[in-house]
């Protein structure tokens, strides 16, 4: 064997081709290794070194789906491991490419999705004595603080038992991104056919879920039983962890209201008789024990403080220990796998007296179906609007989702995310992905792709014009993939709106400004999807409507008024100065 890592050759020089079939490479056993822990689709973008590697996938009759920007092809990867509990494969090359993808690992990470990202490396030995080589990038300790777990395979019999460990780290406990450097000596190592087959093996077990205690599940059913005022809290890891039908029995058979968080929307329907999504600040000032299911007390639950009633006592199901008592002293933290913490929860109850108030479901209703009607009211009023605002193209897309309700929704954007949140009612788990804990931009086409190959469902990606424009191109992958996607962007000129005023030193457009005049339809004409343009109301839902049964890729142009919008005020904090009163 050929000793790539030898310096005097600096390892550039001419390497003898493979044998096939007597002989295979590194880029075959790491195609075969992913085939053998049932990985379905890998995303990626090919170059130096892992071209070769990326054939060899779709040889093992892996899906490839190759994108125009690393990044988007991590937020794909991610995507697809929420929706489906098994980590998406991220493949990019080395340099660049891997620091475009390690952005969408890292937000993986931070969101608990679980990912693989193998990346393809220069020569660590080459790379350590800072040789100038090829794309030449420290990058296993650039991602590692970063990931959950990183690995480097320097030698081509590493490569399956790193892919396995891989996969156990991205789904084991909390889950998150996970890192493989994939050096090309590795990549290029020729091995004997024979020898290599016998590096494959089927690991045993690969998620092994943890079972809480006894004592801390006996405090939570003591709590629960004895609460007031209960509520449960649903986050997306009660979503990713895929215990719907546990949460249905807790409600249901104890008369526990509930709200969600985002992504958690639909894990029960936002429209069932217990759901208390539009009662979110009573729920936080009057509930006194809270069930945090698969949800963290971070700043979009106001760090468990402010609005909160300090009284509210908590108990949290978690898998990660090291989440509780986060921002506010928890009192029964129940750690464990939320499936067998939930099954341990309802048999405690069983047969329990419960204490709470017979008046506060039935005034959690009242407050529910008064606000509804004012919101509902509302829509009615700016669906009359010419030109329409955010609200006027909402009242035209509730009702067309609402009859197709297993259309996976992607939605970011600044008031297109907190608008299209507080007005499409989900009623399916798992069909709401969004900017989630980072509130990032620039997961759309990603995530929409992502959602449409793992699941074969149809997605409405519901964008902010600005919004679109971090992941725009990734359009043409959807057409080239012919995936069942509608793009649906809200077009109001800019960041928050189209009217921001520049400083009075320039000529130069406001920072916040873009273009109300755009035609973003006419892009989706380059790659051949089926386009529309609509200024109102009725234009929109018939174009939504035609583009969602045709399954085809589809671009829809929603022209709004460039005043419509304002600068996202839920965190008042972290913009202390209101834009129009920016001066210098
Ligand atoms: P949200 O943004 O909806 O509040 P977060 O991402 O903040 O959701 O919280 C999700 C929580 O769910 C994380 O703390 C994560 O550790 C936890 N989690 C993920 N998977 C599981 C699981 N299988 N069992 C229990 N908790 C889980
Ligand atoms: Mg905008």
């Amino acid at each position: 064997m050929e000793n790539t890592n030898d310096n005097t050759t600096c390892g550039c020089g001419p390497k003898p081709a493979p044998k096939f079939p007597e002989q295979v490479t590194g880029m075959y056993i790491l195609a075969r290794a992913l085939k053998n822990i049932g990985i379905k689709n890998v995303y990626g973008l090919v170059g130096i070194p892992i071209t070769e590697a990326a054939y060899m996938v779709q040889g093992q009759g892996i899906r490839f789906v190759g994108f125009r920007f690393e990044q988007q092809a991590g937020m794909a990867a991610a995507t697809e491991g929420y929706l489906t509990k098994a980590p998406g494969v991220l493949m990019t090359v080395s340099s660049l490419g891997f620091l475009n993808g390690l952005t969408a690992t890292a937000n993986a990470t931070v969101n608990c999705y679980p990912m693989i990202q193998i990346s393809g490396a220069s020569d660590p030995t080459m790379v350590d004595m800072k040789m100038g080589t090829y794309e030449e990038l420290d990058q296993l300790n650039t991602a590692r603080p970063l990931v959950k777990a990183a690995f480097r395979c320097s030698h081509a019999k590493d490569i399956p038992e790193a892919v396995n460990r891989a996969y156990r780290a991205a789904v084991s406990g909390r889950p998150g991104g996970v890192y493989i450097d994939m050096t090309t000596p590795a990549l290029g190592e020729v091995m004997d056919a024979a020898e290599a087959e016998k590096l494959f093996y089927t690991p045993v077990d690969m998620y092994s879920p943890v079972a809480p205690n006894k004592d801390a599940v006996a405090r939570a059913v003591e709590l629960i039983a004895n609460a007031k005022r209960p509520a449960l809290l649903i986050g997306k890891g009660a979503a990713y962890a895929q215990v719907e039908d546990k949460l249905k029995a807790l409600v249901e058979k104890y008369n526990i209201p509930y709200f969600p968080m985002s992504m958690a929307k639909g894990v029960l329907p936002d429209e069932g008789p217990l759901s208390a999504l539009s009662c979110r600040s009573t729920i936080m000032e009057q509930a006194d024990v809270v069930i945090l299911a698969g949800a963290r007390l971070n700043w979009l639950l106001s760090f468990g403080k402010g609005k909160w009633n300090p009284d509210t006592k908590f108990v949290h199901l978690e898998i990660d220990p090291q989440e509780i008592d986060t921002n506010r002293p928890c009192a029964a933290p129940v750690v464990g796998d939320l499936g067998l913490s939930l099954d341990a929860i309802l048999a405690g109850l069983e047969g329990k007296k419960m204490s709470a108030d017979p008046q506060w479901v039935p005034s959690l209703r009242a407050e529910t179906r008064s606000k509804n009607a004012k919101f509902a009211e509302r829509l009615a009023e700016a669906a009359k609007l010419s030109p329409m605002n955010h609200w006027s193209a909402l009242s035209a897309i509730k009702p067309v989702l609402a009859e197709n309700p297993d259309v996976i929704l992607i939605n970011e954007g600044a008031n297109t995310l907190d608008d299209t949140r507080d007005t499409i009612s989900m009623s399916r788990p798992r069909h709401r992905v969004d900017c989630a804990t980072w509130a990032i931009m620039g997961m759309g086409m990603g995530s929409a792709i992502g959602a449409a190959v793992a699941t074969g469902k149809k997605v409405v990606a519901i964008e902010g014009d600005s919004a679109f424009g971090f992941s725009g191109m990734e359009f043409s992958t959807i057409c080239r993939f012919k995936l069942p996607v509608t793009v649906v962007i809200f077009n109001n000129g800019g960041i928050y709106n189209g009217i921001g005023e520049p400083m009075d030193k320039t000529s130069d457009p406001a920072p916040t400004t873009l273009d109300v005049n755009a035609r973003y339809d006419k892009l989706g004409d380059a790659f051949g999807a089926d386009t529309y343009y609509v200024t109102t109301p009725d234009e929109l839902g018939e174009a939504l409507r035609k583009s969602i049964a045709s399954g085809r890729p589809s671009l829809i142009d929603v022209q709004l008024a460039a005043d419509a919008g304002k600068e996202s005020g839920h965190i008042g904090y972290l913009n202390p100065t209101p834009l129009q009163e920016i001066k210098v």
